[in-house]
């Protein structure tokens, strides 16, 4: 069909490859093009828009977009993706401009796999997708209100965040109806933790590149807070990762990509790999543990909890988005954990202080 974004094949034909114009006078539009061009260029073991594994529910085609833009687009769009801004990263509510949150890490981790996406030629679409996916799912108060929640929900099932991730595509977003991803985003969604295995290479990169930017920036932000300092980084470590942030990356992405040019998988030389799960468990010990940035994590259990306990007694006064999942017969336990899942750090501390503590009086 064509339209306003539609180009006569013929004339593609005749500027790419001189054929010529009067044998194949069809039209094809601008999405079909980069489908084609995709083929051209991008590695053997990329995964290809033209021959995704597609959508739950059909849906005609973009013609400007291929299906993994047009997944790209929807993450970009969706409100769980703008609630990143209020979640917390790694340091509860920091009070400096300066420290990540779980928005700029997604944003980090998309930047280190597109990179990585790109020299490998890669599907670079699928993997901004993937990776702009891969947290939208995250509780309030980073891990700790995971903890939370998991502890809550155990006799019905758990909480992870890379499910509730999917969740939020699949049925939370869009008033229930979800974003309609395809299946290859999907995927690399669910399986961006280190025990997970992708579909895709794509996947894999997004993966991989999560973990390299929460172990970069969450040392970066703890240095900042004064928790450590650089010359606290074991020296075996520094000497093969570099000893700033900037260099720890650089040689991360550059060892990815040197150790996976032209093999099926993604892979890093086995020094490098050592040494970055040797700073990982640094990190863990070091910051993750410490009293001085977790000190206040019980206080998140505490909140976390009686949030839980009170919607649970009182489920008619969630949002009406959220009862509408419990008139299509999604359970109590699973609706109330998806309502605290979906809040933001200041929209949990400001629901708690208005449901938990008692107002003053306004009269003088
Ligand atoms: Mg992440």
């Amino acid at each position: 069909m064509s339209n306003l974004f539609t180009v006569p094949k013929y004339i593609c034909r005749s500027i790419e490859t001189g054929w010529n114009m009067d044998k194949e006078k069809v039209w094809y539009n601008l999405r079909e093009r980069q489908e084609e061009r995709e083929h051209s260029f991008l590695s053997k073991y990329a995964a290809f828009a033209d021959q995704s594994l597609g959508r739950d529910r059909e849906e005609p085609k973009c013609d400007i977009r291929t299906d993994f833009q047009r997944d790209r687009d929807r993450i970009l769009h969706c409100k769980a993706f703008r609630r990143l801004k209020q979640k917390t990263q790694v340091f509860l509510a920091p009070e400096g401009d300066h420290y990540r949150t779980r928005l700029t890490h997604t944003l980090e981790v998309a930047q280190n796999a597109r990179t990585i996406a790109r020299a490998l030629y890669l599907n670079e679409d699928l993997t901004e997708a993937i990776a702009l996916g891969h947290d939208l799912g995250h509780t309030p108060f980073g891990h700790a209100g995971e903890r939370a929640l998991n502890h809550i929900t155990e006799d019905h099932g758990g909480f992870s965040h890379n499910q509730q991730s999917v969740r939020v595509v699949e049925r939370l977003e869009k008033d229930g109806k979800g974003l309609n991803l395809t299946k290859e985003v999907r995927d690399g969604i669910l399986n961006h933790q280190t025990k997970s295995t992708p579909m895709t290479l794509e996947g894999k990169v997004v993966r991989l590149s999560d973990k390299i930017a929460y172990i970069n920036s969450d040392i970066d932000d703890a240095i900042r807070a004064g928790i450590i300092r650089e010359e606290d980084i074991p020296e075996d470590l520094t000497q093969i990762l570099g000893n700033s942030t900037n260099l720890r990356l650089n040689t991360l992405v550059h060892d990815i990509v040197r150790n996976s040019e032209g093999k099926a998988d993604i892979c890093m030389s086995a020094p490098v790999e050592r040494a970055m799960f040797s700073l990982r468990s640094f990190l863990f010990d070091s910051v993750y543990t410490n009293p001085l940035a977790k000190g206040e994590e019980r206080k998140v259990s505490n909140m976390i909890n009686q949030l839980y306990e009170y919607y649970i007694h009182n489920i008619e006064e969630m949002p009406s988005e959220f009862l509408d999942l419990i008139h299509s017969g999604e359970t109590g336990q699973r609706v109330v954990c998806d309502f605290i899942a979906c809040m933001t750090d200041r929209y949990a501390v400001n629901l708690y202080k208005e449901i938990m503590i008692p107002k003053s009086w306004g009269l003088k």
